[in-house]
């Protein structure tokens, strides 16, 4: 890093290209020179619980220090849609001035635990025909810093107020196995026992089956769950509706799922959109049921009926069909979910995330 030594030498943060406060690990903020103790500025930096005013109390020798050597900027949130169900769809702009959406989804009543369901990347590049991220394209990649700034800024608005009493899981804009090196980064820091000190059993990880991520995920430690978005049964349908399926078919995938090999107490989840005529038949139920073979005996199916949006034109099943497709995988041995999707009501559901501006610009420039 090309800074001066003296505070006054500096470049302002911004200007300066410094790796943000919180995509550091305590050994890394020592080496920057930290003042104090490093773990105890690790730990107020990363437990929100403790911050004052909604930031972190570093005493002023150590912030004035930190902000010499890091950009202490987190995602900052402009916008929140409560939704009836109880959940909360949250607009945050980046520093850059891109906007990203997480969704705060508390348990029920009286059970303290809550569900973030957290973006990866600005937009997707995956191009999947019924997704509202998909439509928008890929701006870029999240930094670590961003990924888990996402958590804490939601943290200190709307709690849970201990570490232990979050599920995250990556089901918001974004391919997470896209930008793995980041998003790995981030759930390590997630993971650290004086910061957060979530476990990697709640951390989910939804992939479109970019299998080259997959594997080099099944290899990396710590190792979050993982999660399959597997949408259509044959080649055909599926390549028509997930462009990834061109490149690696489905059975490329499941020879990847094989190869990622279950250790004890964990599960695989299996994510299946159902698109009315699309993909809903009980011949759908017989080639999804084959197709997990053995995977059947530690998995959840989850079963979400299409969201509807302006940018696809695929509708959702009547309730009689989802309820059917449910029934069809039960008897063939899967542990099925019909997944309503929380925060409808305001565009907060799976594969509705997108900023209504962008997809807005997106169809005047097609014309
Ligand atoms: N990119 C990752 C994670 C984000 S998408 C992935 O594709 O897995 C999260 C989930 O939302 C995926 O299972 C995806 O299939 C689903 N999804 C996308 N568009 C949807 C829509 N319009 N209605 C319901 N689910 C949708
Ligand atoms: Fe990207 Fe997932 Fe949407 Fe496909 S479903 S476009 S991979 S966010």
């Amino acid at each position: 890093m090309t800074v001066g030594s003296m505070p006054w030498d500096r470049p302002a943060p911004e200007r300066a290209g410094l790796p943000s406060a919180w995509s550091l690990f305590p050994e890394e903020l020592a080496a920057l020179g930290c003042p104090g103790s490093a773990l105890e500025t690790f730990r107020r930096l990363h437990r929100p619980w403790t911050w004052k005013d909604g930031a972190p109390d570093l005493g002023s020798g150590i912030r004035r220090w930190l902000e010499g050597v890091a950009d202490l900027r987190l995602p900052r949130i402009v916008e929140q849609q409560p939704s009836a169900d109880g959940a909360t769809k949250l607009a945050l702009d980046l520093a850059d001035g891109k906007r990203i959406e997480a969704v705060h989804m508390p348990r029920k009543v009286r059970n303290p635990r809550v569900t973030y369901c957290l973006s990866s990347q600005v937009g997707c590049a995956m191009g999947c025909t019924f997704c509202a991220t998909g439509s928008m394209g890929i701006l870029r990649n999240l930094q670590p810093g961003e990924i888990l700034g996402q958590v804490l800024a939601v943290m200190a608005e709307l709690g849970p107020d201990r570490g232990h009493l979050l599920t995250l899981v990556f089901m918001g804009m974004g391919e997470p196995l896209h930008n793995l090196e980041h998003l790995h980064r981030a759930i390590r820091l997630m993971g650290h026992p004086a910061g957060l000190g979530i476990g990697m059993g709640r951390i989910t990880v939804s992939t479109s089956g970019l299998v080259s991520g997959i594997e080099k995920l099944a290899k990396l430690e710590p190792r979050p769950m993982l999660a399959l978005s597997l949408n259509a049964t044959t080649d055909e349908a599926r390549s028509r509706t997930m462009p990834v399926n061109r490149v690696w078919d489905l059975a490329r995938l499941r020879q990847a799922l094989d190869a990622w090999g279950l250790k004890r107490g964990e599960k695989l989840t299996f994510e299946y959109v159902l698109l009315a005529g699309e993909n809903d038949t009980e011949a759908d139920a017989e080639r999804l049921a084959a197709w997990l073979g053995d995977l059947r005996r530690g998995h959840n199916l989850n079963l979400i009926p299409m969201n509807e949006h302006d940018a696809s034109s695929f509708r959702q099943p009547g309730e009689a069909r989802v309820q059917a497709f449910s029934d069809w995988l039960k008897a063939r041995g899967c542990f099925v979910t019909v997944r309503r999707s929380r925060g409808r009501d305001v565009q907060g559901a799976c594969g509705q995330l997108v900023k209504g501006k962008d997809l807005h610009e997106r169809r005047i420039s097609h014309g």
